[in-house]
């Protein structure tokens, strides 16, 4: 048997909740790559929708999803992920399977462009009303840096007190790796 690493674990969870010809939400859409991996997910005949603040993330996302051949199952908004509930049309809230939410600051990009704890909750909460039963939200947490640290520890305050009736919450995390390694926060609606 082999761990899952943080990234494969997260897309593991994905995986099993987002279905073909659902409603998926990449809540960080940064440099694309998880938008990539959502499209291929919910096919065809689903959809896709993207968010981030920086233009360059759409950009460097649009061009890789239109190499790939996914430009036209995802919709990017040029918004925060605080905005989910009123972005997403009616006809696919009730279609969404899953979420993700990659914390932190884009990769090679400007660190101090960060997501915040009080925005990204304000999403969490908004994406789990629009949430299929069976539907998961998962967050990849980075908190090497100082607001990173705040977002962990507010985060962690807001999923454990969700109601036990109205969702699975699940810890992932190597407790033995050095220069505070990312973990998952995983909400799965019941
Ligand atoms: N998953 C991405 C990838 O595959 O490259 C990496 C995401 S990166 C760690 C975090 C992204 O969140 C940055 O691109 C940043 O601009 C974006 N961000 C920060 N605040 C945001 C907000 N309120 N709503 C949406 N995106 C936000």
């Amino acid at each position: 048997m082999k761990m899952e690493g943080i990234l494969p674990f997260a897309r593991l969870l994905l995986e099993k909740a987002v279905m073909k010809g659902s409603a998926a939400i990449d809540a960080t859409v940064g440099n694309g790559h998880d938008t990539v991996f959502l499209a291929r997910l919910v096919g065809e005949e689903g959809r896709v929708f993207g968010f981030d603040i920086q233009e360059k993330a759409l950009i460097n996302t649009t061009s890789r999803l239109k190499e790939q051949g996914l430009n036209e199952q995802v919709t990017l908004f040029d918004r925060g992920h605080e905005q989910a509930a009123s972005c997403i049309p009616p006809e696919w809230k009730s279609r969404l399977t899953g979420a993700v939410f990659n914390l932190g600051y884009l990769p090679k990009g400007d660190k101090s462009i960060v997501t915040k704890p009080e925005t990204t909750i304000t999403a969490v909460k908004q994406i789990f009303e629009m949430l299929v039963p069976g539907g998961i939200i998962v967050l990849v947490i980075y908190h090497g840096h100082e607001e990173g640290r705040e977002e962990k520890e507010k985060l962690i305050d807001f999923v454990e007190k969700i109601d036990q009736q109205k969702a699975h919450v699940l810890r992932y995390e190597f407790i033995n790796q050095a220069n505070n390694p990312p973990f998952i926060l995983a909400i799965e609606k019941r």
